[in-house]
């Protein structure tokens, strides 16, 4: 990476204004559900108090329509308090003289995490004076939210016009080494499976893996525009009638390129997508009338198996049915049993997009891949061929 990083910057006694994504969900009684996020951004936080600096972390938490108390991230500096076993002050607002008192306040080797971005609309606008107003909290800026490098907003992008140094954390660093890695040099065979509800979601996905992979497998309620394409019946499958074409042209691409795109040989097929729904298990040209694909069958599944482990790469980014519902949940699952499988015999695994990553967590197989990105919309954006933003506005190395 041509970026500074972290370990580029002079950090004692220095207020160090970080950017984390600390976006993390919470269950019904507002407690963090999922705390992935905040132990990911450790390292960066570890390293400044360990250097003797002062770190002011900002975030932002969920949609917040102004200044919403449900999404207050007081809750989150608590959790944050205990995964580093320190202390963290927390400040009720993230700009203004409340805010600059407690980051003068501050001693080298302390923690402050300031209340939601979002409770300020100038914040996703990329208003320059916000954007000013938190660049006064620091001395030097780092970006360590992977998860909101795609957007242009004043902390990711504004913020970095009023400092001479803004690097790179550790997640980001990470984030970036294993998504370029897959796009620039993969080790070959290397495999992208792509799956989720529709094309038109992951068309740009498709297009710029189409000129680096030399195997793409799809899965999920995209496969059935394929299929009309091809001009099979699918039931009442999910099918994008306007994306029809654009799948013909996708399947001419792949065998102009010689690429092995492989479609579902077979389904797992009901009227609805319920869990006491009938099912059935039909080839590719069975589907009756009024009956859905909702997942991969048996025989779809042995392929693509044997494909991931030919591959000393993968991608994998959609799950391949509609598994929050347990009876369609199989082809994603024995997926995901297949990547940890091939990930032990040291192949690299990269899982991108908040489905896919929710189907590991549920089958417990988050910590068996090679990476698994803390970023769905980011990682989608980088898998494009897309320039983030918040990554593009990172001082450039000397
Ligand atoms: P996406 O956000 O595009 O990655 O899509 C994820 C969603 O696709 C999940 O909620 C799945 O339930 C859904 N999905 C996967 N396979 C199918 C299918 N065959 N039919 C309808 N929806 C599907």
């Amino acid at each position: 990476m041509n970026k500074l990083t972290i370990d580029d910057l002079k950090l004692k006694d220095k207020r160090v204004l970080v950017r984390v994504d600390f976006n993390v969900p919470l269950n019904e009684k507002k407690e963090v559900a999922d705390d992935t996020r905040i132990v990911e951004s450790l390292p960066t936080i570890k390293k400044i108090l360990g250097e003797g600096g002062k770190a002011i972390l900002m975030s932002h938490l969920g949609r917040p329509k102004g200044k919403d108390p449900n999404l207050n991230l007081a809750l989150v500096a608590k959790k944050l308090e205990k995964l580093l076993g320190k202390p963290v002050k927390f400040v009720s607002d993230c700009i203004g003289p409340m805010v600059e008192k407690a980051v003068s306040e501050l001693k080298p080797g302390e923690c402050l995490l300031l209340e939601n971005l979002r409770f300020y609309p100038q914040e996703e606008k990329n208003d320059p004076e916000f954007a000013k107003s938190l660049a006064k909290l620091g001395d030097v800026y780092v970006n360590d939210a992977f998860g909101t490098a795609h957007r242009a907003h004043a902390s990711t992008e504004g913020v970095t016009k009023y400092f001479k140094e803004c690097a790179a954390g550790y997640l980001m660093q990470k984030e970036l080494k294993y998504l370029s890695m897959a796009l620039s040099q993969p080790k070959r065979p290397f495999v992208a499976i792509l799956g989720g509800s529709k094309i038109s979601g992951k068309i740009d996905v498709i297009k710029n893996l189409m000129d680096k992979v030399d195997t793409l497998l799809i899965g999920g309620g995209m496969a059935f525009t394929f299929y009309k394409a091809l001009g099979k019946e699918v039931g009442t499958s999910l099918v994008e009638v306007d994306k029809i074409e654009l799948a013909k042209e996708i399947l001419q691409e792949a065998d102009k390129k010689k690429i092995d795109l492989e479609l579902p040989l077979d389904f797992v097929i009901a009227p609805e997508a319920t869990e006491d729904a009938t099912t059935k298990v039909v080839d590719k040209d069975n589907i009756p009338a009024g009956w859905k694909g909702l997942d991969i069958g048996p025989k779809t599944e042995e392929l693509f198996k044997q494909k991931i482990r030919k591959a000393n790469t993968i991608v994998w980014n959609g799950p391949m049915g509609v598994f929050e519902v347990e009876k369609f949940a199989r082809g994603t699952m024995e997926v995901a049993k297949e990547l940890a499988e091939v990930t032990r015999k040291n192949a690299v695994t990269i899982v991108g997009g908040g489905d896919s990553v929710a189907a590991l967590v549920k089958a417990n197989l988050e910590k068996k891949m090679t990476h698994v990105s803390t970023g769905g919309g980011a990682s989608l954006e980088f898998l494009e061929g897309k320039t983030l933003p918040g990554i593009a506005a990172l001082t450039d190395k000397k």
